[in-house]
């Protein structure tokens, strides 16, 4: 009966670990595209779209303890406006929910077996308890039983003793029948003693395993909370992350069908770019070419081209795809459906596969002779020219 499990009573708390804010920043995606390919046209006078109203965040962090991380987690995605939020940001807190998601269902999982443990042992007590009173109820039974036998036999001896007969042989007989059943009865309530001992040991252990079962259940119904609070907060951000992903979507949709279907291509030399200026163009390649310049470079590109270079040069919120001013991305580019590039009037140029820059004799060549084939250069970007300068 010295099963006693000792068992310090639940320091365990919150083990949350830090983990979930190492996570760290995701990588933003590579400029997978060259600076040559950048669209200057700087649209001046475009505000900043003001945010859209982020809706209210459901999960508070007063669900959480203070200082933990389920808190911090909380108060960030409550913060974040959808509208502003990189693709890193979202990223790095939907891992770090999921972090902590996975940390609280094991800090739920790891009380169980020593819940269930202390239900067993208590069990095996309790089984002990039941015999113990099993045996004390029949030493009991006993003794009373035998207390009524002594009175009668006492009785006996008495109404003998009283009637003249005086058998002594008899009264002997009676004497020591007395005397054998108190002996017994000495020898029963010394057992029943030490069986109500031992049962009363046996009810203090089993207080004891019932209360630090108790403590444990309490402890278990907070990390239920805290379980529940985490995978609230995952779900609410999860529809905080679909809601700004399709927003993205639909802007790009939009954009992409806003563009115009009309534009008249051609191709001149490497280039495809609108059919009204193929002629000038043409012209330009080939007097370049008498002066010893080969140009390359990029002209059209559609307006899907033109989001994933904001993505690349912007950033990848839905303002700094869609709203951002173009002079502030690195480098500077036309909000999608506002390049020159999108209606085939801009052309990036290179020189033996590099961007021109304002020492490249290709540079040199187009600044004195550009504009007789009606070719302006975006002051910022040497590489970028068009129709309008923009
Ligand atoms: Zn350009």
């Amino acid at each position: 009966m010295a099963c006693r499990r000792r068992r310090s009573s639940t320091p365990v708390a919150l083990v949350l670990a830090f983990i979930a804010l190492v996570a760290g920043v995701v990588a933003m995606p590579n400029n997978v595209v060259s600076a040559a390919e950048a669209d200057n046209s700087i649209d001046l006078g475009s505000p900043d779209q003001q945010a859209s109203q982020p809706a209210e965040f459901p999960v508070g962090p007063e669900r959480f303890p203070t200082g933990s991380v389920g808190q911090d987690l909380a108060t960030r995605a409550s913060a974040l406006d959808p509208y502003r939020a990189t693709d890193a940001e979202i990223v790095e807190i939907q891992q770090s929910i999921a972090e902590l998601v996975s940390s609280s269902q094991s800090n739920v999982a790891e009380l169980q077996p020593a819940i269930d443990e202390l239900a067993i042992l208590d069990a095996a007590e309790q089984k002990k308890r039941d015999e113990l009173q099993r045996v004390a109820d029949v030493l009991s039974e006993k003794l009373s039983g035998l207390a009524i036998q002594n009175f009668r036999s006492a009785n006996r001896a008495y109404s003998t003793m009283s009637i003249e007969v005086t058998e002594s042989d008899e009264l002997e007989t009676q004497r020591r029948t007395a005397q054998s059943l108190e002996l017994v009865a000495d020898d029963s309530t010394a057992t029943y003693t030490q069986v109500a001992a031992e049962l009363q040991r046996v009810v203090e252990i089993q207080n004891q395993l019932r209360k630090e079962k108790a403590d444990l259940e309490l402890e278990q119904e907070t990390r239920q909370r805290l379980l529940l609070a985490a995978s609230d907060l995952q779900d609410a951000f999860t529809v905080v992350a679909q809601t700004r992903a399709e927003r993205i979507q639909q802007r790009s949709n939009e954009a992409i069908a806003g563009e115009r279907q009309d534009t008249p291509l051609a191709h001149v030399g490497p280039f495809i770019v609108n059919q009204s200026i193929a002629e000038p163009l043409t012209a330009l390649l080939a007097d370049a070419a008498e002066d010893g310049i080969v140009f390359g470079g990029w002209g059209q590109r559609p307006v899907s081209r033109q989001i994933e270079l904001r993505k690349s040069h912007c950033g990848s919120s839905e303002w700094a795809i869609f709203d951002k001013r173009s002079g502030t991305c690195s480098p500077p580019t036309a909000r999608p459906g506002r390049s020159q590039h999108e209606l085939g009037l801009a052309i990036d140029f290179t020189e033996n596969g590099s961007i021109l820059n304002r020492s490249s004799p290709g540079f040199v060549w187009l600044r004195a002779n550009a504009a007789r084939y009606g070719l302006k250069n975006l002051p910022s970007e040497p590489w970028h020219w068009s129709t309008t300068g923009r």
